[in-house]
């Protein structure tokens, strides 16, 4: 699936429900999720794993659509690697 697709995708499925919630709450929710995500790294399974990336995802997602930035346009900054130093791989120092 595309990034622009799921991104429409989620745009049909939750847009009014997003738009009512705010982007503050989105993002609070958002927060949450990669809270959820980070347990699941600690104790989970690659089901549990795979369940909480898709949470983050579609989280991040909606409140991409609500700031009006498409995520494709975002993905594009590593299209040829990375931003910073344009190689692939990374030739920065790591942080
Ligand atoms: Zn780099």
């Amino acid at each position: 699936m595309e990034i622009s697709e799921l991104q429409s995708i989620l745009r049909r499925t939750y847009q009014e429900r997003d738009a009512g919630r705010g982007q503050d709450a989105t993002f609070r929710w958002m927060a949450e999720e990669v809270g959820e995500l980070a347990r699941a790294l600690r104790t989970g399974d690659r089901a549990e794993l795979v369940h909480e990336f898709g949470d983050v995802l579609a989280w991040l997602t909606s409140l991409a659509t609500l700031a009006g930035v498409e995520l494709e346009e975002s993905a594009a900054r590593y299209a040829d690697g990375c931003p910073k130093c344009g190689r692939i791989p990374c030739g920065c120092e790591p942080r």
